[in-house]
């Protein structure tokens, strides 16, 4: 069995608990401090004996996250963390107040391999994977650094969440569960490049969640330019699966598309993004590119990404503009991170 307590389901932990030959409550007395109570270290559990809570710190040492830098923007007050995993690896996440509630987007692995064209968190490639744990951390430290409530998951920062498949399934269960933080399955988003396969997967998950699928193109020849996975799979694959997600789910798909100027923002790829929108009644979430100093790409100008939108919303597509939060910290997916890697 693994040492990682945080990433335990409730069972495994009263498991564990018995297995040392302790009453099952203090299985529970455990499950609410480390994930109710988002506890830093088995020093605070101070209703659990001494002596318990050093055996503890020695077998099942507790993942934390520690912050190296938090930027906090002049502008929205959006903050974005870089943590430190125990491992010394570096994960970016960021925390952002709107008018529904708190919301913070995580990492799913350090680094990635789906090498996007236009993201910076593909630069140096996939270190690894993050565990639950590490997931989860993510937003208990900032909860505890902003002393805030978080009200929303959004898992768009770093990585490929469905090439983290089992990590990410245990993630959201101990996320959404009533034992934890107890989020609302219906306020958890994860954002994909389009793995086909594991769409499936999810489908069948039994889960309230919604997915957002990074399109970007709207034929498949525009789409092998700028986002490698688009070789693996077609479009028309894609949106089977989404369709699929949608019917088994009932939740109403995002397709993702960061405006790139001169590559993806013509009529033709309006009117394209139309037909693949209007079937599964997806939503459609505009992203002015975010430049990434390491790449050659521009966002379209405000009256651009304007026009754009009405084209689509006179097509009669349900669609929003991103709101850019935290533009003057480098809000865009890797880059807090990159400047330190470098
Ligand atoms: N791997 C996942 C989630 C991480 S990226 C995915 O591909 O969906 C979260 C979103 O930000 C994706 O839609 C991604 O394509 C987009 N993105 C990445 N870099 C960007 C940039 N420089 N400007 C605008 N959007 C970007």
């Amino acid at each position: 069995m693994s040492r990682d307590i945080k990433s335990m389901y409730p069972e495994e932990v009263k498991e564990l608990v018995l297995e040392k030959g302790l009453p099952a409550f203090r299985a529970k007395q455990l499950y609410e401090w480390i994930h109710t109570r988002q506890a830093a270290g088995y020093e605070e559990m101070t209703n659990l004996p001494a002596k318990l809570r050093a055996d503890l710190a020695e077998e099942y040492p507790l993942v934390t996250a520690k912050t190296v830098d938090r930027q906090i923007s002049a502008i929205d007050g959006t903050q974005k963390y870089l943590f430190e995993m125990p491992d010394g690896c570096l994960v970016e996440s960021v925390f952002m107040r709107y008018r529904f509630g708190n919301s913070v987007c995580i990492s799913s692995q350090v680094g990635c391999r789906m090498g996007c064209s236009f993201c910076a968190s593909t630069l140096h490639g996939l270190v690894r994977s993050l565990s639950a744990s590490e997931m989860l951390e993510q937003i208990y430290a900032i909860i505890r650094e902003t002393k805030e409530t978080v009200s929303h998951v959004v898992v768009m920062g770093m990585g490929e969440p469905l090439d983290n498949y089992d990590n990410l399934i245990r993630f959201i269960h101990l996320l959404t569960g009533p034992e934890g933080l107890n989020l609302s399955q219906r306020s958890v988003t994860v954002s994909t490049c389009g793995i086909v396969p594991n769409i499936y997967r999810l489908a069948e998950e039994g889960f309230h969640i919604t997915l957002a699928l990074s399109l970007h193109a709207a034929t498949d020849e525009q789409r092998r330019q700028i986002m490698p996975i688009a070789n693996r799979y077609t479009i028309g694959e894609l949106m089977e699966a989404c369709g699929v997600y949608y019917e088994k789910t009932g939740r109403q798909i995002t397709f993702e598309y960061s405006l790139i100027r001169g590559v993806n923002d013509s009529s033709e790829d309006a009117r394209g993004l139309t037909r693949l929108a209007k079937p599964l009644k997806a939503h459609i979430n505009l992203i002015p590119v975010n430049p990434v100093r390491e790449r050659g790409y521009e966002h379209p100008d405000r009256t651009h990404v304007l026009a754009f939108k009405k084209e689509l919303e006179n097509n009669g597509v349900n669609v929003s503009i991103r709101r850019a939060l935290g533009v003057d910290i480098e809000g865009a997916c890797g880059q807090l991170r990159n400047r330190y890697v470098r």
